[in-house]
């Protein structure tokens, strides 16, 4: 059993305030794999009181001092991916592989994203050429609560503390009471860069304890958040009282519209990509809909593409999926998955109960339904596992409108070969993002969503800018 007890506050490793074990499980096997601590007030107070003492030095620092830590650290964390996978792999349950190939790897582009993006970035310039004494002062925001979940933890922890640290605040990270050891190892990697004590602080907890003590603390400036939309209300909520700045990455129930002249691999893709990570993307094309002159044919081909979807054990090499992260995930899906049942979806492929082969381990089966209509719990519902729902459509209109009707923004999805009606419904769909025809984002490309997939992007400029605020002076003399 791994013991981690301890928290990062103030350039060390100290032991917590008050004893509290909690463990994590594996849920590939759900034995229990390792021990923390979950903090209290006095941790909490402690890793804040340390990044508020550290915020005059670390906002004076010059840009490229900091930018060369991020280097460091980057060099740190390319040196240690095999146990960020590892741990990664063994506590959320991304399978080994898919850990090495994606969840670890996106944690090193998003860095050296940010590198790039700062040494361009002019953290203090003039308004324009017609006032030549007015200037812009970007500054850090202040101390900043960093809260994430655990099911892309790099690529989230990543995305808060590089941008942070650019910006010149310091932190609390707070990780996934679910994944706290691929944290751990990230806290490890900032002391290894040589980032002053106290910049950045780690602090493992629950929502209900450290988390909603870091959202309602006076000395906190910032809280910026991946999870839940159920948590971002209540963090919204709780740092109101100190009006804080609340940055905000919520869940997601993205719409994949394929037209009747998609290419031929888009419906394949659509269903590969749903069935990644478990299904625990925020981002995930959850809705399929498709023009009725190919419906048929989509359906019987997401059934057979789902049905080649192996699940497996996360320690297992290879290309399968794995568990997904928690007893109460799933029972969550399995209860969804009967809901779509009882509501007269039509199921295709997967169903109730684990995989066969399995008694034990938190695995699905990868499960599709057909003649979904976007009025039923699980057109709705954010289901955060191998679960996908088809809609039919008639017209460009129809979808548009069905695609839009969810309380969720975070990306859809267009497939179609006519260029014009792509680029039309880029523009018409509600949603931070789109990606069209199985084109990924590109490195820095802002990632966020509107209603009540959150506010806020992060990654590259505008990530960046998130962590800073602007600060107008008059009567500058030009240098
Ligand atoms: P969660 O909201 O339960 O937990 C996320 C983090 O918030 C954890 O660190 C947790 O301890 C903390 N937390 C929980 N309640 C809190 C509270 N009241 N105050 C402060 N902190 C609190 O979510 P989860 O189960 O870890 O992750 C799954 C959810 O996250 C899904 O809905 C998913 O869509 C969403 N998500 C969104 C994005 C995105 O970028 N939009 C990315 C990943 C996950």
């Amino acid at each position: 059993m791994i013991e981690q007890r301890q928290f990062y506050i103030n350039g060390q490793w100290v032991d917590p305030a008050t004893p509290n074990d909690f463990h994590v499980i594996n849920p590939s096997t759900e034995e229990p794999v390792a021990v923390i601590t979950l903090g209290s007030q006095a941790d909490t107070d402690a890793a804040v009181a340390a990044a508020k003492a550290a915020l005059p030095a670390w906002m004076a620092t010059p840009p490229a001092e900091r930018i060369a830590l991020i280097e460091q650290l980057l060099t740190a964390y390319r040196a240690r991916q095999e146990d960020l996978a590892q741990a990664t792999s063994l506590e959320m349950g991304a399978p080994i592989d898919m850990a090495r190939g994606q969840q670890v790897p996106s944690g090193a582009c998003h860095l050296e994203n940010f590198v790039a993006t700062a040494r361009e970035f002019r953290f203090d310039r003039p308004l324009g050429d017609h006032a030549p004494n007015d200037r812009l002062i970007y500054e850090a925001v202040g101390v900043a609560a960093l809260i994430t979940p655990w099911n892309w933890p790099q690529n989230q922890i990543t995305l808060k503390v590089g941008a942070a640290a650019i910006a010149g605040c310091t932190m609390v990270l707070k990780p996934s009471e679910q994944s706290p050891l691929n944290a751990m190892i990230f806290a490890e990697l900032m002391d290894e860069a040589g980032f002053p004590p106290g910049v950045f602080n780690l602090v493992n907890g629950d929502g209900i304890g450290v988390g909603t003590q870091l959202s309602g603390h006076p000395d906190v400036d910032m809280v910026s958040f991946t999870g839940s939309t159920r948590a971002g209300t209540a963090i919204s909520k709780n740092a109101a009282n100190t009006l804080k700045k609340v940055h905000l990455e919520l869940g997601g129930k993205g719409a994949n519209l394929i037209f009747a002249d998609a290419d031929a691999k888009a419906v394949n893709r659509g269903v590969l990509h749903m069935m990644e990570n478990t299904g625990q993307s925020c981002n995930a094309p959850s809705r399929m809909m498709v023009q009725a002159e190919i419906y048929d044919q989509a359906v019987e081909t997401a059934a057979r593409v789902a049905d080649t979807v192996k699940v497996c054990s996360a320690h297992e090499t290879g290309s399968h999926i794995g568990p997904v992260v928690n007893q109460t995930q799933w029972t969550k899906i399995q209860n969804l998955i009967q809901t779509g049942i009882d509501e007269g979806a039509r199921l295709v492929a997967g169903g109730v109960g684990r995989p066969d082969g399995f008694d034990k381990g938190f695995y699905i089966k990868p499960t599709v339904f057909a003649d979904v209509t976007n009025d039923m719990t699980i057109a709705r519902q954010e289901i955060f596992g191998p679960v996908l729902s088809i809609i039919k459509f008639e017209t460009e209109e129809e979808a548009v409108e069905i695609a839009n009707d969810t309380p969720y923004g975070l990306t859809n999805y267009v497939q179609t070969q006519d260029t014009d009606r792509a680029n039309r419904l880029a523009r018409q769909l509600r949603s931070g993002m789109v990606e069209m025809n199985g084109t990924s984002r590109a490195a820095g490309a802002p990632f966020g969503g509107i209603k009540q997939s959150g506010n806020g992007r992060e990654g590259g400029v505008c990530g960046l800018e998130d962590f800073l605020e602007i600060k107008s002076v008059s009567g500058w003399t030009p240098e």
